[in-house]
């Protein structure tokens, strides 16, 4: 399917294109970590973009409610809308400074990769497009979505999917490396699990339940149970904190829990065994000093759904395909917690392909981003995206148009 698009003249030139583009598409991605993005707090990069995607000659170029900027390249028609995306938001709070270094062919600043990378790699590919005079069956729309990272649990994804029951296939770009295609979701689940009592002296209130102590009966009654190795599922506590001072019994205890799995069903299992161990932590603590005065209460923090699709799937081997092109081996990846997992659990195709390059020190001060061949990202979504549209008169689209217009 890739190798009838590598053999249309036009789509070698923007192959050669996006290669010579490279220095640019590393200029621009150092103007856009300058723009400061913490999750939850996009609009001044979501503007930076918009000015980007309305310069670069999309059509119908906007700020979604939910914060998400988009625009359209429109194809010649009757074929799927395929969106290209990345995300805005980075895990660095405001006031960061996210000055780029150079450093021994490096280049380091907080954010420089993820995923500002994957933001400018995409804009490479609009003028690739142009530039070649590509002429795609179906639209294309061109994104930097919101909430992907941290409590935003990819819900800038979710929102602009739902508000678009149009877009038939997904593009992500996000990851590390040349040659990785996530194409599964890992699912999470996060609570926050609260214990609380009447508290009191530590010496003169003796026999009072403590809620500290009903946390560990639950925390160590958590870390005794053995989820599947496969489909993969984890979890772990990891944040604990309660009382107020060394000669009380606490008044309250908190903690905070992770669960992930590759199935959403075995989610499902691992929730109810968590949250049943959550009950019995209060329950044996009361039981131990024979008075029902610690309780419990619990909440769900973060939901992002899980979802998997076949690897012979359409998309995925699309992806492969388009990677092997480029000369790179493709290394399918095992789950993922991306913004495809937003889709892949709607039941929409779509993948996460990685951002070229070498990079390290993601999500923290010393992120860093070593550019070289880091041009075959954006080469591999203009192929990808091509075979997926359909090449106007020369390839039918891969993908059926999700609603008709
Ligand atoms: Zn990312």
């Amino acid at each position: 399917m890739i190798k009838q698009v590598m053999t249309d003249e036009r789509v070698q030139a923007g192959l050669a294109f996006i290669e010579a583009d490279h220095d640019r598409a590393i200029e621009e991605q150092k103007e856009i970590v300058l723009v400061e993005a913490p999750t939850f707090h996009e609009e001044n990069r979501a503007a930076d973009y918009a000015r980007r995607l309305t310069e670069l000659g999309l059509v119908d170029v906007h700020i979604d409610p939910f914060g998400n900027v988009l625009g359209r390249r429109p194809g010649k028609g009757q074929g799927p809308v395929v969106l290209l995306e990345a995300h805005l938001d980075t895990v660095f709070p405001f006031g960061t400074n996210v000055t780029p270094v150079e450093k021994d062919g490096r280049t380091y600043a907080p954010g420089i990769c993820d995923d500002t990378r994957g933001l400018a790699a995409n804009l490479s590919v609009i003028r690739a497009l142009d530039h070649a005079g590509i002429e795609t069956q179906g639209d294309i729309i061109f994104a930097g979505t919101t909430r992907e990272e941290g409590m935003g649990g990819m819900s800038g994804m979710r929102d602009l999917l739902q508000s678009h029951p149009e877009i038939a296939a997904t593009i992500s770009i996000d990851g590390a490396g040349v040659d990785s295609i996530v194409y599964q979701a890992t699912g999470i689940r996060n609570y926050s699990v609260t214990y609380q009592g009447p508290g009191g002296h530590a010496y003169g209130a003796f026999g009072l339940p403590s809620p500290i102590h009903a946390a560990a009966r639950a925390v160590t009654l958590l870390g005794d149970i053995r989820p599947p190795a496969t489909p993969k599922t984890t979890f772990t506590v990891s944040l604990i904190e309660g009382g107020h001072q060394i000669h009380a019994i606490a008044q309250q205890a908190v903690f905070k829990i992770n669960m992930r799995s590759d199935d959403g069903a075995e989610l499902d299992r691992f929730e109810a065994m968590a949250i049943a161990a959550f009950e019995q932590g209060a329950a044996l603590e009361n039981a131990r000093w024979g008075r029902e005065e610690v309780t419990v209460s619990y909440e769900k923090i973060l939901d992002v759904p899980a979802g998997t699709q076949p690897a012979d799937s359409v998309i995925v081997q699309a992806a492969w395909q388009a990677t092997e092109a480029l000369g790179i081996t493709p290394r399918l990846s095992a789950g993922g917690c991306t913004n495809t997992n937003m889709p892949v659990s709607m039941g929409i195709p779509a993948v996460a392909l990685g951002r070229g390059g070498k990079e390290g020190g993601i999500h923290s001060l010393g992120e860093w981003f070593d550019p070289t061949g880091t041009y075959r990202c954006p080469q591999k979504s203009f192929l990808l995206l091509i075979a997926l549209a359909g090449l106007h008169g020369v390839t039918q689209p891969l993908i059926a148009p999700r609603v008709q217009a």
